[in-house]
């Protein structure tokens, strides 16, 4: 392929980028990072236009190659600030503009033209070297599979520029047929790099919109706490894996005792913030378990792994005293509350997780059965009888 053939088919890549972004960004919730990315694949269409035009009509106006190769580095920042943006981070725009400037007076200047490959290569992959650092050292261990085209991406790009000034610095006069390779190899790698970044960036918003709608579907609107859908995973998991280790699994199980009368006096709303109130006292007692589940309407469940019986006992019971201890204040009232808490364990002959939450929920009714107010822990004598035994 000539370069004339190469240009125009990165500036079609590049539209495509620009187009598919765009549409992106109209069909999704407006993300900014799709806007970054849509106005990256204009620059890059903008930047191989100018490419193709200044080969196809001869144009030797240093102003051409100029304004393209701005366009170009700000093609790749544009990947960069599309990244941040989705990051949560501000983009540098300075930077570029600094960068840009540069670039663009080594043209003007023709006493500096002979450093442009060494001004610009080195932009492009302090660009892309950035995209790739910035995404490698993301803690999110579940979004790296999202990362990893972009990340292999700009690290390979970075590494074809790096070998680009390398074969410069080493044949200071290359030959014309080895010129000419040489740029062929860069407009095939921009091509490349253009298609695979286009795949990257859709696939990293496609992924990240993926969990947030699954983690809303497994999260409870008023209160934050995960929703039944997630216990039954959640459990299964734990189940499983207590009955391989042998560990302790406890489910803790509380209800907001006479509730109804608590919206009845105060209306709906207020039974509403209430609500928020115990699982907000809930999440303080029982920091450190991140099983915590709304289960019904003003019923909770607590899945504990890994804890004594004797310490989940104490954590029910401090669960109870801290929400008797701490109405909802609000307009100028005190709301008081308090909850009727059920502990059960695994027992060995357990066969599914709900099996425990049926006895922890049995152990519930024991204590509202017995004055509300009050923790019951469920256990089995040794005939396998029922019985109760109350920690207040
Ligand atoms: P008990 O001590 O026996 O638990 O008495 P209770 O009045 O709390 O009885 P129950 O647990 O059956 O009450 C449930 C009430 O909770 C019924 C319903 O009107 C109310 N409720 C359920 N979900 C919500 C909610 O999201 N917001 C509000 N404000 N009320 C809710
Ligand atoms: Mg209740
Ligand atoms: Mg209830």
């Amino acid at each position: 392929m000539d370069s004339f053939t190469l240009a125009v088919a990165s500036a079609l890549a590049a539209t495509i980028m620009a187009v598919s972004m765009g549409l992106l960004y109209l069909a999704s919730s407006r993300r900014v990072c799709l806007f970054n990315w849509a106005v990256a694949g204009l620059f890059f269409t903008a930047s191989s236009s100018i490419v193709a035009c200044a080969i196809h009509f001869q144009l030797h106006d240093v102003r051409v190659p100029a304004f393209g190769n701005v366009l170009y580095v700000a093609g790749h920042y544009g990947i960069l600030a599309g990244l941040r943006r989705h990051l949560k981070l501000r983009p540098r725009w300075d930077l570029l503009a600094a960068v840009a400037l540069l670039v663009f007076g080594v043209h003007l200047v023709p006493a500096l033209q002979g450093a442009l490959t060494a001004v610009l290569v080195p932009a492009v992959v302090a660009i892309d070297l950035a995209v790739a650092r910035l995404l490698w050292r993301q803690p999110d261990r579940e979004a790296r599979v999202a990362y990893l085209p972009m990340i292999v991406l700009e690290a390979g790009f970075a590494a074809q520029q790096g070998v680009r000034i390398l074969a410069d610095a080493l044949h200071t006069a290359p030959g014309m047929a080895a010129c000419q390779f040489l740029q062929a190899c860069d407009a095939l790698f921009v091509l490349v790099f253009l298609s695979v970044a286009t795949m990257s960036c859709a696939l990293i918003v496609t992924h990240d919109q993926t969990r947030a709608l699954r983690r809303a579907s497994l999260t409870d609107v008023l209160t934050g706490w995960l929703n039944r859908r997630a216990l039954h995973d959640t459990a299964l998991r734990a189940f499983q894996r207590s009955e391989r280790s042998g560990a302790a699994l406890h489910f803790i199980t509380f209800d907001i005792d006479h509730f109804k009368s608590i919206n009845d006096r105060y209306g709906h709303g207020i039974g509403d913030a209430a609500i928020c109130h115990v699982t907000a006292v809930a999440s303080r007692v029982l920091h450190g378990c991140d099983a915590l589940f709304r289960i019904g309407g003003e019923e909770f469940a607590v899945l504990v792994a890994d804890s004594r019986a004797d310490e989940v006992w104490r954590m029910a019971e401090r669960l109870r005293e801290m929400v008797a201890a701490l109405p909802l204040v609000t307009e100028g009232r005190a709301v008081a509350m308090t909850v009727s808490v059920g502990v059960a364990g695994l027992d060995a002959g357990d066969l599914r997780w709900e099996d425990i939450l049926r006895r922890a929920d049995e152990a519930l009714y024991h204590a509202k059965q017995n004055g509300r107010n009050r923790v019951s822990v469920h256990g089995v004598d040794l005939d396998g009888r029922a019985y109760f035994i109350q920690t207040a």
